[in-house]
C-alpha cells in the first residue's frame, strides 16, 4: 500500500532553517578539525566562516585523483557513446540530457486492458555473466518454502539487568540493545557486560544507566572482540531515543580541536552534540572498559549513536508536513513497525519517469547504525532550500529507506532479512519491498542506481570503505569502480579518509542488490561506513555530511556521459519488463500464497523465453508452477520469434 503525504507547509523553511546553519557551520568545521588534525593551519582559522560552503559543486569537473599501482585505474564505463575525448578527465563529468523513456505506460496499461497481447516480447538484454535462475542461485536457496527469519531468543531476563549496592543500575534488553548478555554489578558503580561469541551478537551495544548523576561509572564489556580495542562509546543525557531533539546539531560558537583518547583515536569536539564520546578508554585481552563521570540521572549508552526505529517513526512524521517529500508507508512487519520508503523529488510523473532515481538504503544488517545518519543527510542536504540541496531535487528523484529491517534492528540483530530475493524465498519484509519497486516500476519510474549501506564496527577500516559492487557485469564493475573515484575524491577533500581499493566479494544474489541489477538493470555499490574509525571518530552531523556529500557527487555522476550506456540499458530493459508485465498481466496473483512477487518477476521473462531458460534448473519448477496455478501462463514455445543464443 502507498500513501502519499505531499503537503506544502509554509512552516517548512523555518524548520529547514537550522538544520541549513547546521550543515554549513559543521562543514566549515570539519574542514578545519580534518586540516588540523593532519597539520596546524598557518594563521587565524575562523571554522565558521559561514558561507563560502560548497560541499560540491555540480558544475565543477573533479577529477578522479591519481591511482596508486596496487588498484587499477578504473575505465569510463563504455566507449560506444562518448566522445573520443572522453576519457580526459575534463570532459568526463559533462552533464548530459538524461535518458528519457519513450514509453507511454498508461497507453500500453488501456492497450493491455482492451487487447491482452500488445506484441511478442522481444529478447530482453539480461545482463552477462550470470543466469539468476541457474545453478549458483539455486544452491543458496533454502529447500523449504516459506523462509521466516529466526527471533533471538533472550537467554534470561533476569540477566539483563544489574544493581549496585547504592541502586545504581544498568539495563540492556530493550529495543536495539542486546537481548542475550549478562549484567553483573561488580561493585559500587562498577559492571560487568557479558557477551556472548559470534558475530551476530556483538555488532552493537545500547545500554541505560540510572541514577548515574555524579557518579564515576566503570563498565567492562567482556568477550568482546580486538577490533573494539579503538571504539570510544557514546552516552547522550537522555534515555528517550524517539525525540529527535535528543540528536540535533548546534555547533558551538567556538569549537575546541579534536582530542586523543588513551586508547588513540582522535575524538571531535561534541559540545553542539548530544552524543559525547567516552575517552577513558581501555582494551585488553577481550575486555573493553569504559570509564566516566556522568552528569545526569538516566544515561544512554551505545556503541555508536543509536537510530532506532522509534527515531525513525518520529522523523518520518516530521517529513510528512515538508515540501518535495513523500513518506510511502509500504506496509507492516511481522512485529508491527512500519515499512516506508521515502521519496524526496520526482514532484511529477514526467520528472519520475525523465530524471534518474537514486535509492539509498541502510541497515540491511540491521545493527548497523551509521548508515541510517548517512541517509538522514542525504534527505536534509535535498531538502535545503538554498544550496545545491534544491538543485538536485531538479536533476533526480532520490528514494531512501533509512532501516531496511525494523524487526531485526529492534532485536539488535546482525544478518537476518538479507538473503530475502529467491525462487520460492517468501520473507514479508522482502515481499513488500517487491511489491513497492515492482507497482514504482509499472508506474513507467525509474531507479537507476542503489546504494547500500553498512558500516563496520571499529579498528577494522576508515570512515568511508568501497565494500562491493556488481563485478560479474564488466559494464556495471567499470562503471561503479569510477564512481568510486568521484565519491572517493569528494570525501577526501572533506577529510574523511576513504580508501581507493574495494574489500568485497559479490556473492549477493539473494540481497535487494541483486534483484535491481538482474531484475531491472540497475548497478549498486555497497559502502561501509564508520564513525568509529581508529583514526578519528565521527559525530552524526559529521555523517550527515558525508550523506550530503554522497548525494551531491552521485547526481553529478546520473548525469554524466559516464553513465549514460548504463542508463540506456536499463531504460530498454524497463521498457521491456514493463511490455512484460503488462502481456502476462500478473499483478493479479501478487497476493498468491504460493507464488510470491520474486517468482512473479522472474515468470514474466521465463515464460516468455522458454527457450532460453529451459536449461537452466530452475526452469521446471516455473514451468510446473505455471502449470499448477496459472495454467494461461504456460509457457508457449513458439511465443518468441526472435532467434536465441544457447546458454
Ligand atoms: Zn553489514
Amino acid at each position: 500500500m502507498t500513501r502519499k503525504n505531499k503537503k506544502s507547509s509554509r512552516s517548512s523553511s523555518s524548520q529547514l532553517a537550522p538544520l541549513l546553519g547546521t550543515l554549513l557551520v559543521v562543514a566549515a568545521v570539519l574542514l578545519w578539525w580534518f586540516d588540523d588534525s593532519i597539520s596546524p593551519p598557518s594563521g587565524p582559522v575562523n571554522p565558521y566562516q559561514p558561507v563560502n560552503y560548497q560541499p560540491v559543486n555540480p558544475y565543477q569537473v573533479v577529477t578522479p585523483p591519481a591511482t596508486p599501482a596496487v588498484s587499477p585505474q578504473p575505465e569510463m564505463a563504455v566507449s560506444s557513446t562518448s566522445s573520443p575525448d572522453s576519457s580526459s578527465s575534463n570532459s568526463s563529468m559533462t552533464p548530459v540530457e538524461p535518458v528519457s523513456s519513450p514509453l507511454n505506460a498508461d497507453a500500453l496499461q488501456s492497450a493491455a486492458q482492451t487487447k491482452r497481447q500488445i506484441g511478442t516480447p522481444t529478447e530482453a538484454e539480461l545482463p552477462a555473466g550470470i543466469d539468476p535462475t541457474g545453478t549458483s542461485l539455486a544452491m543458496a536457496v533454502p529447500s523449504s518454502g516459506a523462509v521466516r527469519p529466526a527471533i533471538r531468543p533472550v537467554v534470561d531476563p533476569t540477566k539483563l539487568q544489574a544493581s549496585d549496592p547504592d541502586g545504581l543500575k544498568l539495563i540492556a534488553g530493550f529495543d536495539c540493545s542486546p537481548k542475550n548478555v549478562v549484567v553483573t554489578s561488580t561493585g559500587p558503580a562498577q559492571f560487568e557486560v557479558r557477551f556472548p561469541s559470534g558475530r551476530d551478537n556483538t555488532g552493537f551495544f545500547l545500554f541505560r544507566l540510572e541514577h548515574a548523576n555524579g557518579k564515576e561509572v566503570s563498565i567492562t564489556l567482556t568477550n568482546v572482540p580486538e577490533k573494539w580495542k579503538t571504539l570510544n562509546p557514546v552516552y547522550c543525557h537522555s534515555i528517550d531515543l524517539s525525540d529527535l531533539k535528543n540528536f540535533e546539531s548546534h555547533p558551538p560558537e567556538k569549537t575546541a580541536k579534536p582530542v586523543k583518547a588513551p586508547n588513540g583515536p582522535l575524538l571531535p569536539d561534541t559540545a553542539g552534540e548530544q552524543w559525547h564520546f567516552i575517552e577513558n578508554v581501555t582494551y585488553e585481552k577481550g575486555r573493553l572498559t569504559l570509564i566516566h563521570n556522568y552528569e545526569s540521572d538516566a544515561i544512554s549508552i551505545a556503541m555508536r549513536p543509536p537510530f532506532t526505529p522509534e527515531y525513525l517513526t518520529s522523523y518520518t512524521d516530521s517529513l510528512r508536513g515538508r515540501e518535495h517529500v513523500i513518506v510511502h508507508d509500504i506496509g507492516i512487519t511481522p512485529e508491527g513497525r512500519p515499512l516506508q520508503v521515502i521519496q524526496v523529488g520526482g514532484e511529477d510523473e514526467k520528472s519520475l519517469r525523465e530524471k534518474p532515481c537514486l535509492l539509498i538504503y541502510a541497515r540491511e544488517h540491521a545493527d548497523e547504525h551509521d548508515g541510517s545518519w548517512v541517509v538522514q543527510g542525504a534527505i536534509e542536504y535535498l531538502l535545503l532550500e538554498e544550496t545545491a540541496g534544491a538543485r538536485i531535487r531538479n536533476f533526480l528523484t532520490l528514494l531512501v529507506i533509512p532501516i531496511y529491517d525494523p524487526d531485526g534492528a529492534a532485536q539488535s540483530t546482525y544478518h537476518r532479512i538479507v538473503d530475502g530475493f529467491g525462487p520460492n524465498i517468501r520473507i514479508p519484509e522482502c515481499d513488500q519491498y517487491m511489491k513497492f519497486f515492482m507497482n514504482w516500476l509499472n508506474q513507467g519510474n525509474r531507479v537507476d542506481l542503489v546504494v547500500d549501506l553498512h558500516n563496520v564496527e571499529s579498528s577494522e577500516a576508515p570512515h568511508l570503505s568501497f565494500g562491493s559492487y556488481p563485478k560479474r557485469s564488466e559494464t556495471m564493475s567499470k562503471a561503479m569502480q569510477y564512481l568510486h573515484t568521484l565519491i572517493q575524491a569528494q570525501m577526501e577533500s572533506f577529510g574523511f579518509k576513504s580508501p581507493k581499493s574495494s574489500w568485497g566479494g559479490d556473492n549477493y544474489f539473494l540481497r535487494m542488490t541483486s534483484i535491481f541489477q538482474y531484475q531491472f538493470s540497475a548497478p549498486w555499490i555497497l559502502y561501509e561506513v564508520n564513525s568509529q574509525a581508529p583514526q578519528r571518530h565521527l559525530t552524526t552531523a559529521e555523517l550527515r555530511i558525508m550523506g550530503a556529500i554522497m548525494v551531491e557527487t552521485i547526481s553529478k555522476y546520473l548525469r554524466s556521459r559516464e553513465f549514460r550506456p548504463l542508463s540506456i540499458t536499463a531504460t530498454k530493459k524497463r521498457e521491456e519488463r514493463l511490455r512484460r508485465w503488462l502481456y502476462w498481466n500478473p499483478e493479479l496473483h501478487l497476493e498468491n500464497e504460493f507464488f510470491g512477487p520474486y517468482d512473479m518477476e522472474r515468470a514474466i521473462w521465463v515464460s516468455g523465453d522458454p527457450e532460453k531458460h529451459r536449461t537452466s534448473k530452475r526452469y521446471p519448477l516455473y514451468r510446473d508452477l505455471l502449470k499448477t496455478k496459472f495454467p494461461q501462463f504456460v509457457p508457449k514455445e513458439s511465443l518468441s520469434t526472435t532467434s536465441r543464443k544457447k546458454d
